[in-house]
């Protein structure tokens, strides 16, 4: 794929609302499911405790949804995985990963569109990219998931690299690619910023 056309793919998902509706009903799913499994240190039953999250650049989620546990002695918070929001990143996923893939060969005009249309500042996008090449790069997370593409992903070019191997036309690959990573999205133990 020329990198115009993956500059085009990741504008156009960032345009999409349809998207935002589908990666909230994936959470309310990955939600459910955990509520299901109950509380992962004692087997106890849990509620519902959600707390707030205001992502910058994308839909206005502000709940990430979230468990408590309720068996006394217990009480342990348990977040499921989301497709919603990366870690403690306080943009969305999709804005975060999309965002971070379309600045390589960072034009003035591209950061400038960041800036007005995403509120995206440089400072915030150099954060990113240290955040893809080191601490994604040296997870536990991706050294285990990277044995399962070949040929390799090129990390120089993270994660660039990665959404190519997830990148078409058709929607519910990037749910693919959001899911992929969605166990670094959680679960959280403690309390989260
Ligand atoms: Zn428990």
């Amino acid at each position: 794929m020329k990198h115009q056309d993956g500059e085009a793919w990741c504008r156009k998902h960032l345009a999409d609302q349809e998207l935002y509706q589908l990666l909230e009903k994936v959470d309310l799913d990955l939600a459910e499911a955990a509520r299901w499994a109950g509380c992962r240190h004692c087997g106890g039953k849990v509620h519902r405790a959600d707390y707030e999250r205001k992502p910058r650049g994308g839909p206005h989620w502000d709940q990430r949804f979230s468990f408590c546990c309720a068996q006394e002695g217990c009480r342990r918070r348990c977040t499921p995985a989301s497709v919603r929001f990366l870690g403690r990143r306080v943009y969305a996923a999709v804005v975060v990963v999309l965002v971070s893939a379309m600045v390589h060969g960072l034009s003035a005009d591209r950061v400038r569109w960041l800036r007005e249309w995403l509120g995206i500042d440089g400072r915030t996008l150099g954060r990113w990219r240290h955040w893809w090449l080191e601490t994604f790069r040296r997870s536990r997370f991706w050294k285990a998931a990277r044995a399962r593409f070949l040929p390799p992903v090129e990390e120089r070019t993270l994660p660039w690299s990665l959404c190519l191997r997830f990148v078409t036309e058709r929607r519910d690959r990037l749910l693919d690619l959001l899911g992929f990573l969605a166990p670094l999205c959680g679960p959280v133990v403690g309390p989260v910023s």
